[in-house]
């Protein structure tokens, strides 16, 4: 589903938007937590700069010919740069009107882009290629279409290797005339310092826990508190996670065996199960559940899983504190190459005997 209006805490980032933005700088990063909407703000920014007849709030009109455009996906001015794998799990005409472009910020299924019949051909890549910022030379070297703005959304732009950045760094160091280009960004810290230093930063908050339970009961979520806890707070990954639940949770659950009784064997048996289940998400659900053991630990506290809650408690009663922050460690470096487990098996039995012998049971 896509959210065309603003979403309920997103009305407090626009106010910000407009106050900061009277002299609207060429290029602006947006970063905050994942799941909490940055894209779909930034779409509505990027409809707001380009509308014909914003209302008086700078809020875009949705009936004027260059909002018709977008909604429809072909304004001259408006440009979406983001990975293969993404354009094809949004939709890759539309930009906007496409009942089924849930996963802006939501992992993309592995084997996506496999042909009908069982034969895949080359995976859709998950990074931002060169030659889309080169064909976006060819675009600006033109004047705007409608003599007005150019918009362009980059996303995510921690998809960039460090060629595509520098690519795009030219066109920011000379911005084209009437061109604003929004990055938007899980992880700063992996953006091109020399690409921030010419961007704006805008902070998006994630919503108070009041209103994004409110926001996904009304939804139609049943379990929004559970959900919520479990994607820290971020609303839409809430609902992602609502609507793969029903898949997941066999798998998670498998996992959550594991973790809360961990044995060589069982980790075996049980990658050979998650190694069909997308990397990051194991990752994740690892990450979370060592923060609970140490969070309970050291302050008695849990945030993602409560419903885990005497499994962890009795782990964090004999954690080796030390050794299970050495492994959060390793957990944040192995989230950075999940993209590319060689041997998604492998990459799931690693993760699993580091765990093993961080909470020493091996
Ligand atoms: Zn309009």
């Amino acid at each position: 589903m896509v959210f065309t209006d603003l979403l309920p805490w997103q009305e407090s980032w626009w106010n910000e938007f407009r106050k900061d933005t009277r002299h609207l700088p060429h290029a602006l990063v947006f970063y905050g937590p994942r799941g909490i909407g940055k894209v779909e703000f930034a779409r509505y920014v990027g409809r707001a700069l380009l509308c014909q007849n914003p209302n008086d709030l700078g809020r875009p009109c949705g009936v004027c010919a260059a909002c018709g455009w977008i909604k429809a996906g072909n304004h001259p001015d408006y440009r979406l740069i983001r990975p293969e794998a993404i354009e094809l799990a949004e939709g890759v005409e539309s930009s906007e009107s496409d009942g089924d472009g849930a996963t802006l910020e939501a992992p993309v299924e592995p084997g996506a882009a496999e042909s009908e019949g069982g034969k895949s051909k080359r995976a859709p890549s998950k990074e931002i290629r060169i030659q889309q910022i080169r064909q976006l030379a060819d675009m600006l070297a033109l004047g705007t279409h409608r003599g007005g703005r150019r918009v362009i959304l980059i996303y995510p732009a921690d998809a960039m290797n460090v060629f595509t950045a520098n690519a795009l760094l030219k066109m920011l160091e000379e911005p084209p005339e009437s061109t604003v280009f929004i990055l938007i960004t899980d992880a700063l810290d992996r953006l091109l310092p020399t690409i921030l230093s010419r961007c704006q930063k805008v902070a998006l908050a994630p919503p108070r826990p009041d209103v994004a339970l409110a926001w996904l009961t009304g939804q139609g979520v049943a379990d929004a508190l559970r959900l919520l806890a479990e994607e820290g707070g971020a609303p839409l990954a809430a609902l992602f996670a609502a609507q793969e639940d029903e898949v997941r949770r066999p798998q998670r659950e498998a996992l959550f065996g594991v973790l809360a009784k961990p044995e060589f064997a069982s980790c075996l048996a049980v990658a050979e199960r998650l190694s069909k289940c997308e990397s990051a998400l194991v990752v994740g659900w690892i990450q979370r559940w060592v923060y609970d053991c140490l969070g309970y630990r050291l302050a008695g506290r849990i945030r993602y899983y409560p419903s885990q809650k005497s499994a962890i408690a009795t782990l964090a009663g004999s954690l080796d504190v030390t050794r299970a922050l050495a492994y959060a460690r390793t957990l944040v470096a192995e989230n950075r190459l999940v993209d590319h487990p060689l041997n998604a098996r492998l990459f799931v039995e690693n993760l699993l005997l580091g765990y093993c012998l961080a909470l020493q049971k091996i």
